[in-house]
């Protein structure tokens, strides 16, 4: 059984599809997906040799292996041609780190912009939002989860054939997420709202290296109010 987060991941894996899943630890995603009869091949990467090993371990486990490819790779290198990877899953990581992932990935033409991807920042949704615009990534949905107390965002993109100018508060809250105003956004971003307004009495108006946080933190406390 896979947890809520996961779970709401998985869901945006289109049927059919060839997943891989960026970042896997156990690779309990792309199991479940094929024990789901959701995809019939799955790509498993990790960076980290301890993760790679419990990925590999699962997989046997479940005899798993002619669907499952686990690699030993740095984010999208874990992919390769052949393959012909349609989807792409990464989840429970920093918003900035996902960027710099899917930026190498970039770089080095392993993301062809056929892939949909389907990306679940912890923190730092803004910024991926950011990358995405930058990239003539379109979002086609998002979700917000609560589970034990923690809430996730699930952000969903295909490549478009223009380039989608959000809004500087759509970039803020999302897009979808901002039109649906669920009562969970609303927690989050009261929560949100504390947060920085408590940075903010902490800086400085005389502090020159204060200034542009300050006029962020000001800024963006307007457009939660
Ligand atoms: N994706 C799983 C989930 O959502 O439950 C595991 C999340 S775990 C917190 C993050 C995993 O990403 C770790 O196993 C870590 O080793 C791996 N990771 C971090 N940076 C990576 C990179 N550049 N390439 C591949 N894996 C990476």
């Amino acid at each position: 059984k896979l947890s809520l987060r996961l779970e709401k991941v998985a869901s945006y894996v289109p049927q059919a599809a060839v997943v891989a899943d960026i970042g896997s630890d156990h690779a309990y995603l792309p199991a479940w997906l094929i024990l789901n009869g959701v995809v019939k091949q799955a790509v498993a990467g990790e960076v980290v040799k301890g993760p790679f090993e419990s990925a590999n371990q699962l997989v046997q486990q479940l005899g798993l292996e002619s669907q499952i490819t686990v690699r030993l790779a740095n984010g999208l290198e874990a992919i390769e041609p052949t393959d012909h990877v349609s989807a792409i899953t990464i989840a429970g990581m920093g918003g900035s780190l996902i960027s710099e992932i899917l930026d190498r990935g970039f770089e080095k033409g392993i993301l062809t912009g056929k892939e949909r991807l389907i990306l679940q920042p912890n923190i730092g949704e803004r910024k991926l939002r950011l990358w995405l615009q930058a990239h003539q990534y379109q979002l086609v949905a998002e979700e917000l989860i609560e589970e034990d107390g923690k809430r996730y965002e699930i952000l969903v993109a295909e490549k478009a054939t223009e380039t989608t100018n959000y809004s500087p508060q759509e970039l803020l809250f999302g897009p979808f997420l901002l039109k649906e105003k669920s009562q969970l956004l609303k927690d989050k971003w009261a929560q949100e709202l504390v947060q920085k307004e408590l940075i903010l009495s902490r800086l400085s108006e005389d502090n020159p290296n204060h200034q542009d946080k300050i006029n962020e933190l000001k800024e963006s406390i307007s457009w939660i109010k």
